[in-house]
């Protein structure tokens, strides 16, 4: 058999590392090998180098800002070897929360895009449950609503009885129902009292949000899940006690999935401290103790799936926090380095295998939010790979990154392990050096739910 396209290398599969080949054919893979020989039209030997399937990151915000977008957004995951993301709805002018906006932006997405994207839609804060069905049958992958209001229009806080007619509404449709959970009156009313008494040193933000803060949201929101029977998913968790929660309630028969973003394992609140607003997000960071729990929950499989949170801000937002760490906008940047840098944490320093890294940064999404043909390195799935050398190290700089590394909290580390070639659907769209696909390359992934 001739294969149109064979690639070689160490193959990261479900459970193990295998040295072997890969058969494509119309950008699928058609046969994982341990026959090093598998011939085709083209032939690539990566050698001694891994290959993952292509990183899923469930978790990015194209639109937050502005000045940012589908081209530039994708164009640091494809140099990241982030193969496909599923986007945020709290867009800028308008959220993702009715068929015309969400349709306009698949036109968009597919005009743009250089790897492949999901959309994520929401509800309006008040009336917005009869939109979630049309939004499931335009193709939505799955729906974010928020305990916190960051913008009573855009970013609202749902109200109980609201979100308890939204649990019901989705529970038969196979979609996840996705929440931002921070209790907002006590955060609020902590921020209020700190900026009065002129409390605004770097440490006021984790100050202002304590871990109850976190715990409390999730708790009302598994409960909720369990007595409607939706499936429910919590993004960026970033202390071990939600964890902890979550493990309790997931025995207790509540389907619900913990997802967090690279810096709540690789930053604690020092680095808040040291970096101020390039280290600021929400929820913020916690102590080292802390951290440490998230990795013991990483070990034991009680975190699903990590993703980014990314958000490239100007770097002239965040200087405004420079004195004010409240007048800061929160989040940073990730597509560019979360697979490089939770490589390094994970597989080089922390003694995880290739394959439980697989796991958590690509096929538990793929599983949990239904991207279909994704997330594995098997007969029939999409050829998505990330390539990456393990020996390889290499510090941040920049003239190596298009994100500004005043945005990165990271800029001392030694990183271990680099992403040397990004692949989707068979074709490279990243060689190591530049973006190699145009514009409209990427394509819309539509959820798979039904209504
Ligand atoms: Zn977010």
């Amino acid at each position: 058999m001739n294969y149109e396209q064979v690639i070689k290398g160490n193959l990261v599969l479900e459970n193990d590392v295998v040295k072997g080949s890969i058969g494509i054919s119309d950008g699928r893979v058609d046969r994982v090998s341990t026959d090093v020989k598998l011939e085709g039209d083209a032939v690539k030997d990566f050698g001694e180098k891994l290959i993952f399937p292509g990183a899923i990151d469930v978790h990015v915000h194209c639109f937050s800002n502005p000045d940012e977008g589908f081209e530039k957004t994708t164009y640091l995951s494809a140099k990241g070897g982030v193969t496909t993301f599923l986007d945020m709805p709290y867009d800028l002018p308008n959220p993702v929360n009715n068929t015309d906006i969400f349709k306009q932006k698949v036109v968009e997405l597919e005009k743009e895009a250089v790897v492949d994207v999901g959309l994520w839609g929401t509800i309006s804060k008040k009336k917005g449950t009869p939109d979630l069905k049309p939004l499931i049958e335009a193709g939505a992958m799955s729906f974010k609503m928020s305990t916190f209001e960051t913008d009573e229009y855009r970013f609202p806080k749902i109200p109980n009885d609201e979100i308890i007619k939204a649990m019901k509404t989705l529970a038969d449709t196979g979609i996840l129902v996705a929440f931002h959970s921070e209790d907002d009156e006590i955060v609020k009313s902590m921020t209020k009292e700190y900026q009065e008494t002129s409390k605004h040193y770097n440490l006021a933000h984790t100050e202002t949000r304590p871990p109850y803060t976190e715990t409390s949201a999730v708790l009302k929101l598994m409960e909720f899940a369990y007595w409607t029977g939706a499936k429910l998913h919590i993004v960026h968790v970033s202390h071990p006690r939600t964890l902890d929660l979550i493990k309790m309630f997931k025995e207790m028969g509540t389907n619900v999935s913990a997802e967090t973003c690279y810096p709540y394992l690789l930053l604690d609140k020092e680095d808040l401290e040291k970096y101020g607003p390039a280290a600021k997000m929400n929820p913020p960071l916690r102590t080292k103790e802390e951290v440490e729990g998230m990795w013991r929950h990483l070990k034991e499989g009680n975190i699903d799936l990590i993703s980014s949170d990314h958000i490239r801000w100007n770097a002239a937002d965040k200087e405004r926090g420079h004195g004010n760490i409240f007048k800061a906008p929160s989040g940073l940047p990730g597509l560019e380095v979360i697979v490089p840098l939770m490589f390094d944490a994970m597989v080089s320093r922390r003694d995880f295998s290739p394959s439980a890294f697989a796991k958590v940064m690509s096929t538990n999404a793929a599983e949990r939010f239904g991207v279909a043909h994704k997330g594995r390195i098997e007969e029939g799935y999409d050829a998505d790979f990330v390539v990456i050398d393990p020996e390889k190290e290499w510090q941040m700089s920049a003239d190596m990154l298009d994100t500004d590394i005043s945005l990165l909290p990271f800029r001392d580390r030694r990183i271990k392990g680099k992403v040397m070639e990004t692949i989707i659907r068979g074709r490279t769209v990243f060689d190591g050096q530049e973006v190699m696909v145009e514009s409209g390359y990427g394509k819309f992934i539509k959820g798979s739910g039904t209504v």
